[in-house]
Formats: structure tokens, sequence, C-alpha cells
């Protein structure tokens, strides 16, 4: 969903002034002296981070603005950090909230006076397209690895869909917003009380503003304040700290609005003092994305791959279109689609830049309106203006031929940042990233065969050599395991219960021919069609519920062929493609509601007793025993969305394995909870 761009004049002195709110951004007179007095020195910014033992200080803001916060905040951390000890593995997560977001053009002027802050010129080159929800950006500097999650919307109402976990997450808030009686909307006591709820023990404030209501909402919701000093010719602000009291020690409860999808893990695993250890069962999509954003936080990585090579299954054909899938409304699935791919495509781009090689081509993707219904659907998806034109936007048929560099005669919907990739290079590419940053070892002909989790101990697998049978069983020990082995996630012990829907598909490779030759595009109708990678298309695919044979089939070539000529009836180039009975089949593995599966592997036995009074309401007192298995997490389900939803997905999990801050929404961290089912079912009776 799309918000209203902030509307910008700048002032004689260059300082930009909002003017449906009448306020200037920052000071006039020192905007950057403003933000270290205001902001970081009443946070007591950066002493509190030499005293810190944790692995990551969470600043959280209201009003994002221009950036110009944390660029300021960035900056002192990087300087912090130029002088820390070695063994400070302190790094900053920066949270932001913006309801009106800049456009890039007005960052731009805003910021070029603070152009020698260190991350500027990197924020401007990711700054986040207008659409609502958390968009995760990396700043990966010499010095440390900083994160920024620029949540689009309004304060009020994300700030309720950041997760939090049982010790809460912010460490320092910044309350900017304007002044609060030029935006009284804001200041609210769900503000303030939404901040207690997010707070870690000790957690501090600072607000330009000295407003009594401010004051008195910031007592009232469990916070210590104090008037002090203000900035400049200003003669107050506030600051103070969360009281004793109202630090969260509660438990669960009283922090997550929905308890039974419960992501705290029994052991956040960068607690330990070694270097933390994770098994990942599978060498595809889903897996490789684990290994590569476990590495970046220095999480080691054992995988284990039952073939010869990975991307042996669903992740080895040659080419997979990038796109998202959106419907007409803003509903889970489409929210979790988008902010997936934007993700996905800025992971990409950052292994590229690494140096990291794999084909792909940002080519575009058209989605042809090929049937009456397909293009009410889209001319629905447009009406609503919900998607930013930067994503998706329709196309008329002489458009869509122009992308396409085919005839098509068919309107449709353009998505200018898609494209396609090669999925095995793209898997061996972040193996080969992840293994830059640490240890990652690749075990092949290694099939997990059996696991023991101990609470403290972390977890102990079996694995055996599918090539040599007779080997001797291999034991490996780490502190968590998660399975990412797509269509056999359910063969393993405790997992034969979790939903899952398997689809074989077969793809064609197509030879050149003259009526491809100048395809420039990714065509999707039923199926789809890619430029040649290598000197061959790639043209898909069948869809057969509950096949699990991978052997290739002459007749579903015939098959797939008809499909793309019925399809495309008013292409003549369509009607007679040449195809030489070769291409290849994998098991994609999906989910009854086509969300994938991440999180915690639960004790659904268990579960169904915990939660057998369950209707759908929050539970009045926490269960007890565990609901989840220890230490076993699952990462499955992405069926053919893998390029789109993987990066977004193993960041999920990586963040609930090491406690830190969430990339997307809570009610889609829900949507995406393996015990999802047996809830449902529960709640139907
Ligand atoms: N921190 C910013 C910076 O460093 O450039 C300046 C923030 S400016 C004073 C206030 C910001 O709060 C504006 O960008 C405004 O659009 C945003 N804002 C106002 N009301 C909001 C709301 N209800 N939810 C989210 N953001 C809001």
């Amino acid at each position: 969903m799309q918000h209203n761009y902030a509307q910008i004049k700048f002032n004689q002195q260059g300082t930009p002034i909002a003017e449906s709110f009448d306020d200037v951004y920052f000071s006039k007179d020192d905007g950057l002296a403003e933000s270290n007095y205001v902001f970081l020195q009443n946070n007591q910014l950066p002493d509190r981070w030499h005293e810190s033992s944790a692995n990551t200080f969470v600043i959280a803001e209201t009003g994002f603005g221009s950036g110009l916060n944390f660029l300021v905040a960035s900056q002192a951390f990087l300087d912090f950090k130029q002088h820390a000890p070695s063994n400070n593995r302190l790094t900053l997560h920066y949270i932001s909230i913006e309801k009106f977001p800049m456009r890039r053009e007005d960052a731009l002027a805003t910021l070029a006076p603070f152009s020698g802050l260190s991350l500027c010129a990197n924020l401007l080159q990711q700054w986040p397209i207008n659409t609502e929800g958390c968009h995760r950006l990396f700043f990966r500097t010499r010095q440390t690895d900083i994160t920024l999650d620029l949540w689009i919307g309004d304060v009020l109402e994300q700030l309720p869909l950041i997760q939090t976990n049982k010790n809460g997450l912010v460490d320092a808030w910044f309350l900017d917003g304007f002044a609060p009686s030029k935006n009284p909307e804001m200041w609210q006591q769900a503000l303030f009380e939404e901040m207690c709820r997010l707070s870690r023990k000790k957690a501090t404030f600072a607000t330009f503003t000295a407003a009594g209501f401010v004051k008195r909402g910031l007592q009232s919701a469990g916070f210590n304040v104090e008037k002090r000093k203000g900035f400049g010719r200003k003669r107050d602000m506030l600051a103070g700290t969360i009281t004793e009291q109202n630090a969260y020690e509660n438990g669960t409860l009283a922090r997550n609005k929905t308890p039974f999808y419960n992501r705290d893990p029994n052991r956040v695993i960068a607690k330990q003092t070694k270097t933390p250890h994770v098994i990942i069962a599978g060498g595809g999509i889903a897996a490789a994305n684990l290994c590569y954003v476990l590495a970046k936080r220095g999480v080691r990585s054992t995988l284990l791959v039952k073939d010869q090579q990975v991307a042996q299954g669903a992740s080895g054909n040659p080419q997979g279109g990038f796109y998202p899938q959106l419907n007409a409304q803003a509903s889970v699935i489409s929210q979790i689609q988008l902010n997936s791919f934007l993700f996905a495509k800025r992971t990409y781009q950052q292994v590229l830049a690494a140096g990291y090689e794999f084909s792909h081509q940002w080519c575009g993707v058209v989605l042809i309106g090929f049937s009456e219904e397909v293009r009410k659907r889209q001319s629905k998806m447009i009406e609503s203006g919900i998607w930013p034109e930067h994503v998706i936007k329709s196309v008329s048929p002489e458009q869509a031929t122009k992308y396409a560099g085919v005839e098509l005669p068919y309107p449709g919907m353009y998505v200018a940042q898609g494209g396609w990739l090669s999925p095995p290079e793209l898997v061996t590419a972040l193996i080969k990233a992840a293994s830059q940053l640490t240890n990652v070892t690749v075990k092949t002909d290694s099939q997990l065969v059996a696991y023991q989790s101990d609470q403290h101990e972390g977890i102990t697998v079996t694995t055996q050599s599918l090539q040599h049978p007779t080997r001797p069983q291999d034991a490996i020990s780490a502190d968590a395991l998660v399975v990412a082995t797509g269509h056999h996630t359910n063969d393993l012990v405790g997992f034969a219960d979790i939903p899952t829907a398997l689809t074989r598909g077969q793809v064609e490779s197509l030879p050149p021919q003259p009526s491809l030759s100048h395809l420039k595009a990714v065509l999707c109708h039923k199926g789809y069609l890619t430029p040649a990678i290598h000197g061959r298309h790639a043209l898909g695919s069948t869809y057969v519920k509950n096949v699990t044979e991978t052997e290739y089939k002459d007749a579903e070539q015939d098959k797939n062929l008809a499909m793309h000529a019925r399809s495309l009836q008013a292409c003549e180039w369509a009607q007679n493609l040449e195809a030489e009975n070769n291409g290849r089949a994998a098991v994609r593995c999906s989910t009854p509601d086509h969300l994938p599966l991440v999180g915690a592997l639960p004790d659904l036995a268990h579960q169904q007793i915990q939660y057998k009074n369950y209707g759908g309401k929050r539970p009045q007192t926490l269960p007890q025993g565990p609901q989840n298995v220890e230490n076993v997490y699952m990462l499955a389900g992405l069926g053919s969305r893998g390029l789109t939803t993987g990066p977004m997905m193993a960041e999920v999990l990586a963040c609930q394995l090491l406690g830190e801050p969430m990339p997307l929404a809570n009610k889609l961290l829900d949507a995406l909870s393996p015990n999802r089912f047996l809830l449902r079912a529960l709640k139907r009776g």
C-alpha cells in the first residue's frame, strides 16, 4: 500500500519544511548538532555502547524524515567501533517509522549539506520505495554492520505490528515527529504504551519537546521523565528511562498478542560465547539463503546435502522467473510477496556487488492479460492503486510488445525490476559469499536421518551416506538444526504432520529459434517463457499434484507446448514453438495456503492439548511446557516462489534464532508460523 509523499518546501537556509504540518524537519541553525544533542547525548550515547555486552543495540525512532538522525547515530556508532576493543560484538539496529515518506529527490536536496556523514550516499542509493511495511536496508562497513528497518506507515499502526521477544527489543527511543501542537495525532497515549511494550530493561528515550501532556503520558505509560535543557534557543526538552517495575519481566503473554505463535527461541544462539553453529539440512535456495544470512551475522553453518552436489531438487532448474505475485487487495500473501521481492532484489544486488556471479537478467517481467478473467483481475489491481508503479504498472498491447520484444496483442502488467535468475548458480554464489564471511561446511552425500535435542546442549544430528549406505553414520552437534529439505520435509521424525502440498513440475529447455530471437523479457501467463541462457529458453511448467517422480516425460512437453499455444492464442509465434524433448522435472513443496513454513518445529501433539480450548483468542495464561521441539526449526514450503521469498524467509528465521528485530510485521509472521494449520483446525473445533 502506498502512502502520501511528504510535501516539502525549503527555507532560505535550505532547511526542509513539511507544508502540511508547517514545521521544520530539524533545527534551522544546526540540524547535526541538534540531533547529536537531543537524541544521542540525552540517550547517553555513545557511553552506553562502551558498557554494553549485548550483540545488538536497538534504536527506534518516530518519524524518519530525511534520515538525518539515522545518519548521525550511525556516524557516532562507526566512530565508536573504530576505537572499541576487538571483542566488542555490538552491532546497531535502527528502526524508524515514517507515514509521509520523502521523495528521493527531496531527500537528496535535504541531505546535500550532510554528505560527509559516512552512510549518506549509501542511504540515498538504497532509498526505499513508497509502500507500507518494513524495508530492511543493510549497511556493511569496514568496522561493523548497521541495519535500518524503515517501516512506512503511521506510527500508531506500525508499532503494534513490530514483534518483540520476551526481553523486549528497543534500547533507546528517538521521539521525533514534529511539534505536538502541529501533529497531535501522533503524540497519543497509545504511542507511549507501545514504547513500553517494546522497551528492553533500562530503555531510555529523548525528545525535543517539553509538552506537559507528553511528559504525563510517558510517565503514566511507565517511564521516569526528566525535563532537561533544550537545544539552542529551546528552553526545555524531555528524556528519561523506563521504570524498574515496567521494564518487561512478565513473560511472553504481556507483550505478545498471539502467544500461540511463540517465536521466542528457547535459547538465543548468539548468547553463546563461542561462535554459534547451525546445521542446515538441504542444499537448495532455502538452505543457501539461510547459510548466507547466518554468515552475515558471524554464525557458522554446516549444510547437509543428500545429493552429490547442491541444488539438485526444485532449485536445480536453469532459469526461474523473479517477480512478486500481487492481487487487488493488500492481502497478507501480497504483502509478503512484495516485501520479499524488494528484499530479495537488494540481497541479489549485494551478492553480485560483492563479486559473486550468477546468471541473471533484470530484464522485466510481462504478466500477460491473456484471458478476460485475468484482464479483469489486472484492472482491479490497477484501480485499487495500492501498489506503486515503480513495482508494477499496467501496459497496453503495444507497450507489452515493446517490453517483450515479441508480438503480444494483449494488455497486461509489467514488473520492471523483475527478470530471471539461474537458481543453481545463485545457490552456489550464496554459499561462496557466505564462506567468505565465516566457516561454512557443505557435506554432500549426507542425508539427515535423526536428531536429538537437548535444551542446554543444543542438537546432535545423525547423517547417512546415500551412495554408500553401509558406511557408518556420522554424528554432528550444533546449537540448532534447520530443516530446509523441500519436498522431503515430511520424511523426518516430528515433521510428518506438517501440512505440505507436493507438485511435480516439468520445464522445457527450448533451442534458439527465430521467433524467440528478440524475446527480451520474461513472459508469464498460465505458464512462463524466458529469454535464453546459454542459448536455451525455459518454458514451463506443468503442475501435477502429489507426484514425486522426477524423470522427464515427453507427454508433459506436449502439455506445456499446448498450454502456451492456448493461452497465447493471438500470438502466431506461440503456436509452433520448436522443442526437443529436453527439459527437467522437479517437485515443489508448497503448503495448503501457499505460504511458506518458517520457524520453530511445533510439538503438534503437545500443542493440541495446550490449545484445545483455543477459539482464536489470546489465552489468559500461558500454557505449561514447551510448545516447540527445542532447537529444531524449519524453512520450507517456498513452492515455485523461492527466488522471490527465499531471502526474506531466511532473514526471518535468522532473526528468530538470534533474537533480533524481525523484518516483517507480526501479522505476516503469524501467517508463516508452522503451527498455523493446527490452530486453524482447533479454532474450527
Ligand atoms: N528524524 C527526521 C530526520 O532525521 O530527518 C526528522 C523527522 S520530522 C521532524 C518528523 C517526521 O515525522 C516527518 O517525516 C513526518 O512525516 C513524520 N510523521 C509525522 N506524523 C507521523 C505519524 N503519525 N506516523 C509516522 N510518521 C509521522
